[in-house]
């Protein structure tokens, strides 16, 4: 009670009271109207002139991936190959023997040693518990004698790094990378008993809601967390490329399911990232002219998975990030799907043209965006200025233009970092005009626009009566402070009319 509650819905943005029951909002309006709802063991809550807004929806989102990684050591912070090997050894100390020991995130470029870690300094750790470290990349990793023996990788597997006498290094990376994840890489009952203290902390984020890349381990896993009542945020499920003829062979597709667990957008690779020079871009890099990024399917591979995934009743969701790949794509959903209603979707979406903006407007293609990269990697002097240049920079992530043209934007966070309101921040303070959006439409793309890129706008998305109960509290007023929404924090989050977590 006697909230500014901003509501999302254009018929009626702002109320004083909201009153949850069965689940929905049945009523938004003045403390008066919202009271009249109250029965006995109604608890009402004073906001005291807190802002409320919509549940926000994260609509790209690695969360059950991100519980693989929640039980392991974090080298990230580690100063040099000794600082690393201290972490490690203060936590194998506990483990026994054949129970794996999984590190992330150390980078020798920040070492004074700048080398790699070997299996001679793991099994400094330990010669009985088997380590894996990863690299901050994913694409190397480094493990000890017993974790070379469990792991049984052939010689001359891809990647198995050896020296000059045969004897492994430890280092692994490719196809020996890849069998190392097929041992280490937690089975579902272990990710749903992770899934936990991950969506507690998306809830304190203020995040109801997400779209989850996942393949068939995490699928199983939310299955799971459902069945133990431990999946406490709605999850649309955007299952990876390679699970589409089993789904479609099921007889699946979009929506399948309930508002807690169904099935979304299928994901699928156009091209790669910015950072890695992968985008595909039609320029070459500011940094590397000999570099133009890449395509991941050549046209004709994109058009047959595309059709594949449109006639087996899927949305799809492209990552591209180029402008290259982002016109592919366009293009190749123009030809397969020219009827604008299945609201396929791309991802990142970044270096868009006005005129792709028009195209895909006209399609009905929905924009899945992360604000959050613009603080990350778009301010001046920042890498997409390094890889780009000023003036491409300057045109990245053109959210206004995005609105201004029609086109359903949702925003999302990729996991780097989960956040909507350090999402909704950069949106609002972007450095370039084209980026820059109003609170309401910042606020609208972590809402409404999640709702409306999933199908769901009938019930998610916006504060009115009859919809579902997912509510947001926050501690500051991003209306008021537009400078500072970054800073504020969220005092509670309500699922389905139930207060899911509180700091007040
Ligand atoms: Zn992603």
């Amino acid at each position: 009670m006697d909230g500014a509650i901003h509501t999302m819905d254009p018929a009626k943005p702002l109320a004083k009271g909201i009153a949850f029951g069965d689940g929905r909002i049945l009523a938004v309006g003045t403390n008066a109207q919202a009271e009249a709802w109250a029965g006995k063991k109604t608890e009402i809550l004073e906001l005291g002139g807190k802002v409320v807004v919509p549940g926000f929806i994260d609509a790209h989102a690695h969360l059950m991936e991100s519980a693989a990684r929640d039980a392991n050591i974090d080298l990230g912070g580690a100063g040099s190959v000794g600082g690393a090997l201290e972490v490690l050894r203060a936590t194998v100390g506990g483990a026994l023997p054949e129970e794996w020991v999984v590190a992330d995130d150390w980078d020798e470029s920040r070492w004074p040693e700048a080398r790699y870690l070997t299996r001679g300094d793991l099994d400094t750790v330990s010669t009985t518990v088997p380590i894996a470290a990863v690299r901050v990349d994913r694409h190397m990793a480094a493990v000890n004698s017993p974790a070379l023996v469990l792991l049984k990788i052939p010689a001359g597997t891809r990647g198995f790094e050896t020296t000059s006498a045969g004897q492994p290094t430890g280092i692994l990376k490719e196809g020996a990378l890849e069998a190392m994840w097929e041992v280490v890489w937690p089975g579902p009952e272990g990710l749903a008993a992770n899934f936990r203290a991950v969506a507690t902390r998306a809830l304190r984020l203020g995040i109801t809601g997400v779209h989850d890349v996942v393949g068939e381990g995490e699928i199983r896993a939310y299955q799971i967390a459902r069945a133990a009542g431990a999946l406490p945020l709605r999850v649309t499920l955007m299952p990876r490329e390679r699970l589409l003829s089993h789904l479609a062979a099921a007889g699946l597709s979009r929506g399948f399911g309930d508002d807690w667990l169904r099935l979304g957008a299928i994901k699928l690779f156009g091209d790669g990232s910015l950072g890695a020079r992968t985008a595909a871009l039609f320029e070459p890099y500011r940094d590397d002219p000999t570099e133009g990024g890449m395509l991941i399917h050549p046209p004709r591979e994109l058009r047959d998975l595309l059709a594949g995934i449109h006639g087996a009743g899927f949305q799809a969701a492209v990552h591209a990030i180029g402008d290259r790949a982002i016109e592919l794509v366009i293009e190749t959903i123009e030809a397969v799907a020219p009827d604008p209603g299945p609201r396929h979707r791309i991802e990142h979406a970044e270096l868009l043209h006005p005129e792709h903006i028009e195209r895909i407007a006209r399609h009905g293609i929905v924009a899945s965006c992360q604000p959050n990269f613009i603080g990350r990697w778009s301010l001046p002097r920042g890498l997409y200025e390094t890889r780009l240049g000023f003036e491409r920079n300057a045109r990245n992530n053109p959210y206004r233009e995005i609105l201004e043209k029609g086109v359903t934007l949702a925003f999302g966070s990729d996991g780097m970092p989960y956040g909507p309101l350090e999402g909704i921040h950069w949106a609002v303070n972007a450095p370039f005009g084209i980026q820059r959006l109003t609170v309401d439409q910042a606020v609208g793309a972590y809402t409404v626009g999640g709702a409306v890129a999933g199908f769901q706008e009938d019930v998610h998305g916006m504060l009115a009566s009859g919809k579902s109960g997912d509510a947001v509290v926050l501690e500051g007023d991003p209306w008021r402070e537009p400078e500072r929404i970054r800073e504020g924090g969220v005092s509670m989050t309500i699922v389905a009319g139930r207060i899911a977590s509180r700091r007040m």
